[in-house]
């Protein structure tokens, strides 16, 4: 069993009993004398799995009907092209707020199909802020925005009303807190945070935005065709679509996203504070858009991190290393971290400072 403290960005911690369910069903699902990794995606056993979990999705995120749901592959990558390719190809213009290494990676895809207006940027404070003033141009085709920055540590708590379609990429933060699904016309988040192993991708699109779309694609890239044969026009990823049920599961049984959200509330408040109480450290990202779900920050004598990253391990914990390009740490807290990990992770901290101050 897993015995650390893992504060990974992805793929990240998942709760002690969902792996163990996974771990059996590897072995013997369903008491079939099958392993989950065997079966096929057209059994009725799996066609419960699939359906199980989109209902499970709307549950959580309180999906009104008039929304489709697609279990897609490619990872929140390959939705960055295959937004544009199906929405802006022909139509000119998107717009994009530039919030970070992943949304300029969308705005590099779209580049490929049509014109990508950035209508505010970050980048000239290495992105350590969510800008909130940005106008618009109403004749294009979406406003993409991406409400968490996993590797800046920031995150959007309010979102653009605009009379235009608004997508979002919520891969580090979808069912870690309460969202209005009606705010937007297609969601998309890679699995492999909150909701289980990587390999599936999550789409929560408004069929009344699927029908915009006039053109001839393949049909991998193609959302309608998703949506018309149920996620499942080809083989999809089994085994995350079963994990991630197993998780959302899992979920629900915590009391859902209200009750996860103010765990995550406190989990961050407990590790900023400390943030901004040593001495040694300092927030990476600015106050109001610090993000719950990765929390970056540094240390003013940079030459004392890798030492810190040295002393942490005594306490067991891992994947607090900050992304190659950024640097200091980057201590993610996404669902299944427990609190107790956090009070770990503070108290190292704590420790650290008694040592060399
Ligand atoms: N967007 C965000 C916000 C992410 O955090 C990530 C990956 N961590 C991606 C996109 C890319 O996702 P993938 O690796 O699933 O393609």
């Amino acid at each position: 069993m897993n015995t650390k403290h893992n504060f990974g960005a992805g793929p990240c911690v998942l709760p002690a009993s969902v792996l163990q369910q996974a771990a059996n069903a590897v072995l013997n699902w369903n008491n079939l004398g099958l392993s989950i990794l065997e079966v096929s995606h057209r059994s009725s056993d799996f066609e419960n799995v699939i359906s199980k979990t989109e209902l499970l999705v709307r549950e959580l995120l309180q999906v009104p009907d008039h929304y489709s749901i697609l279990f897609m592959q490619g990872g929140a990558s390959t939705q960055f092209s295959m937004l544009p390719m199906n929405f802006l190809k022909g139509r000119g213009k998107a717009c994009y707020l530039d919030t970070g290494f992943f949304a300029q990676k969308a705005i590099r895809e779209a580049l490929l199909f049509g014109e990508a207006n950035i209508v505010n940027s970050s980048a000239d404070k290495a992105y350590s802020y969510i800008p909130e003033d940005y106008l618009v141009d109403k004749d294009a085709a979406y406003l993409h925005c991406t409400s968490n920055n996993t590797i800046e540590g920031t995150e959007m708590f309010q979102f653009p009303h605009t009379s235009i379609p608004l997508v979002c990429d919520m891969s580090s933060d979808i069912f870690s807190r309460v969202i209005n699904v009606e705010d937007f016309d297609l969601i998309y988040a890679g699995a492999q945070k909150n909701m289980g192993p990587a390999g599936m991708t999550l789409v929560i699109v408004k069929d009344k935005f699927l029908e915009r779309i006039d053109q001839v694609l393949p049909a991998m890239s193609d959302y309608r065709i998703f949506k018309e044969h149920g996620s499942l026009y080809n083989t999809p990823p089994v085994f995350s679509i079963y994990v991630a049920m197993l998780n959302m599961t899992w979920l629900k049984d915590q009391g859902g996203v209200t009750v996860i959200e103010q765990r995550n509330i406190e989990k961050a408040e407990m590790l900023y504070t400390e943030i901004d109480r040593n001495s040694l450290f300092y927030g990476m990202a600015q106050g109001k858009h610090r993000s719950r779900m990765n929390v970056t920050f540094s240390m003013y004598n940079q030459q004392q991190e890798s030492s810190f990253l040295d002393f942490v391990e005594q306490y067991g914990i891992v994947g607090i290393r900050g992304y190659r390009t950024v640097g200091g740490f980057r201590a993610s807290l996404y669902n299944a971290l427990s609190i107790e990990s956090v009070i770990e992770l503070v108290k190292a901290m704590r420790d650290f400072e008694h040592i060399y101050v």
